[in-house]
């Protein structure tokens, strides 16, 4: 190893990149954070992971399906009495944590368990955010994962009073949480009115808390917007929108709040199971 890397890191850092310690599980600070951006390595710096490949294993430590191309290497671990395959960071050589496969949480059935101190957040200042519910987030997802210039999707929960609730809190209809999408893109290649129409074109904006046979306030149609320029945006379209309906459109518009990430088998949900659309 060269010790150039290492002499900055901290007593708690070393023992777990240089020494292949392990920190204690849901403690470290990503591992119950989705923001878009990269995962450098703590040490050396180098790119390892996109936040579009972390997911939320239950495992207690940050998971992602897929690395970096050429970003990561691979050691036979024999230590514990079982073989396993130590992950470390191709430039450097510090550990990372350890890679698994066959356990069929996302697509890739793929999991590098990665120590937080062994990684930093850099956020992707360059995308936009933007949030929205239409119906059943699983459809509404589908189709924006799909789209060139999204960079990240995730589907989850927001506008209600509930803190930190889950799918069945929300499903019973009193929480006042919408099902949502919510989208990191970049601008340059799509831009929020472009993001809008699709919105606009893939529901009925005018059924109040209904989605064809989907029924409840958690299915209404809304936009949470994050900005005065967005809010315009959006009330640009509504104009543009009324003259496509006979009804009056029943979106609500409003300030977002906080994005309460759905449990992990609801992400990317009709891919992961194959299917086209909901209510197979
Ligand atoms: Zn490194």
């Amino acid at each position: 190893m060269n010790n150039d890397y290492f002499s900055h890191l901290t007593p708690e850092e070393r023992h777990i990149i240089k020494d292949k310690g392990t920190e204690t599980p849901f403690t470290g600070e990503y591992n119950d954070f989705f923001k878009a951006g990269i995962f450098i390595c703590r040490a050396c710096k180098s790119p390892l992971y996109e936040s579009n490949t972390k997911f939320d294993s239950g495992c207690g430590w940050p998971s992602f399906d897929d690395e970096i191309n050429g970003a990561i290497n691979r050691h036979e671990d024999f230590n514990g009495g079982r073989v396993r395959t130590e992950i470390c960071c191709a430039k450097c050589d510090g550990h990372l944590g350890h890679v698994f496969h066959g356990e069929q949480i996302t697509k890739k059935d793929t999991r590098h368990c990665v120590n937080s101190l062994s990684i930093q957040f850099k956020p992707y200042e360059n995308l936009e955010q933007a949030t929205f519910g239409s119906g059943c987030f699983w459809q509404v997802e589908k189709i924006f994962k799909e789209i060139k210039g999204v960079y990240l999707s995730s589907v989850g929960y927001m506008g209600g009073e509930t803190k930190n609730p889950n799918y069945q809190d929300v499903c019973k209809g009193d929480t006042n949480h919408a099902e949502v999408v919510d989208l990191y893109f970049n601008p340059e290649v799509i831009s929020y009115y472009q993001i809008l129409n699709i919105f606009w074109e893939n529901h009925n904006p005018t059924t109040l808390n209904r989605q064809g046979v989907d029924e409840g306030t958690q299915y209404r149609s809304v936009v949470f917007y994050y900005s005065n320029e967005q809010k315009e945006i959006v009330e640009r379209t509504i104009l543009e929108q009324s003259k496509n309906w006979i009804n009056p459109i029943a979106t609500q518009l409003i300030s977002a709040s906080t994005f309460y990430r759905a449990e992990e088998y609801h992400q990317n949900y009709l891919n992961k199971n194959n299917l086209g659309s909901c209510g197979i």
